[in-house]
């Protein structure tokens, strides 16, 4: 029996093809571990943000470097109008649109990632931008709790078709994307019960004592008035008592947003308790809260009410104005010497501005 001797030269190509394909796995391997550890990372990262707006730089540097062939977005979906809202993008030919709706992508309007190439460019979804001329693109759901609230959405010009790992990959990655905004969601929902009033939407007392006290000493710093103006609603129980509990929640909510469109931005408006609000208003002296103090209590009694079709009274409010440093040194005491000219607005008569300063 004859045994057959693989020639030298051949034995010696055939290792050398096995060598090389074991550095390519071990090549692959690294490269994988080192995706995990970016994926890692990302997450670490995201754990400590505090809102969704903080993430944007961050999720485009870690996407860069896990998808270095792809361009991209990540949107999230506004609860206010339902539109997906771009959080971030990454690579040269991302499209540029900031905001798509449900019923321009394939992946949200069916709940799964929905895969699409120039070879059949007809399963293209519609918010792509197809003069960039995209090979493949890959949109991925964002789903937590059965519910879809974002998209992670991939394209590439590469003549190459999407691996079946690249696909594995993306997935993975949206995964985490999506539990990472499930619990900022929950954070800054958390961060807001604890510090709004549920009726209204205002902030609530303990934010008003906190961001006063805050707020005057930022004034004193910057040797800058500060003014207090209490709102008390006329005779509420008696609207309470004749068109019931429900209407009168309704006219609280309006006359908060009412209230909300008075002041600007970086002014202050809590629910004080019960019918009473309190508005700090910074860096505005006296005479000015005084205006604003008058034209709410005109604009109050011009608001109109109405409950399913019938048309309610109007309600007026009592002010009281209390300012620093004029008539007090901390906020609590700016805040009972408001409350104080406010009582003097009910003792005389209702509907109507009182200056602490004017009464003493
Ligand atoms: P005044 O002009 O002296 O302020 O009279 P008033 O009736 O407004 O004042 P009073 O303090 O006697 O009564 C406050 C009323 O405000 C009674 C209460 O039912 C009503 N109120 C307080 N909180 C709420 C609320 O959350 N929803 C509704 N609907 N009513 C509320
Ligand atoms: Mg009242
Ligand atoms: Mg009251």
């Amino acid at each position: 029996m004859t045994t057959y001797e693989e020639p030298l030269h051949d034995k010696n190509s055939r290792l050398e093809q096995e060598v090389r394909r074991l550095q390519e796995s071990v090549n692959q391997l690294e490269q994988r571990q080192q995706e995990m550890l970016t994926i890692y990372q990302m997450i670490e990262f995201l754990q400590v943000c505090e809102k969704i707006e903080d993430t944007s730089k961050l999720l485009a540097e870690f996407l860069q470097r896990l998808f270095p062939e792809f361009s991209g977005s990540v949107f999230l979906k506004n609860e206010c109008n339902g539109k997906f809202e771009r959080v971030t993008f990454f690579g040269n030919r991302a499209d540029r649109k900031t905001s798509l709706e449900f019923s321009q992508c394939w992946a949200l309007m069916r709940g799964q990632t929905h895969i699409a190439g120039n070879d059949q460019p007809g399963l293209f979804c519609n918010h792509i931008d197809l003069e960039t001329q995209p090979t493949q693109t890959i949109c991925i759901p964002l789903v937590t709790q059965a519910k879809v609230w974002g998209l992670f959405y991939l394209r590439t010009e590469s003549p190459e078709k999407i691996s079946c790992y690249q696909q594995h990959l993306a997935h993975t990655v949206g995964k985490q994307i999506s539990l990472a905004f499930y619990n900022l969601k929950l954070k800054e929902q958390l961060r807001n019960d604890s510090i709004r009033d549920s009726l209204t939407g205002l902030f609530n007392r303990r934010y008003l004592d906190e961001s006063l006290k805050q707020e005057i000493i930022k004034a004193e710093r910057n040797q800058q008035p500060l003014s207090v103006i209490m709102v008390d609603v006329d005779h509420f129980k008696n609207f309470n008592d004749t068109y019931g509990h429900d209407v009168g929640d309704m006219v609280l909510r309006k006359l908060a947003k009412f209230l909300e469109g008075q002041v600007r931005e970086s002014d202050i408006v809590c629910r004080y308790g019960g019918e009473e609000i309190t508005l700090i208003l910074i860096n505005t002296p006296l005479d000015i809260a005084k205006q604003r103090a008058e034209n709410i209590c005109s604009g109050v009694r011009e608001l109109s009410l109405e409950n399913q079709g019938e048309v309610l009274p109007s309600v007026t409010v009592s002010l009281g104005v209390a300012s620093f440093p004029l008539d007090g040194n901390t906020g609590e005491e700016i805040v009972q010497k408001a409350d104080r000219a406010l009582y003097q607005a009910k003792k005389a008569g209702r509907n109507q501005v009182v200056l602490y300063q004017v009464e003493q």
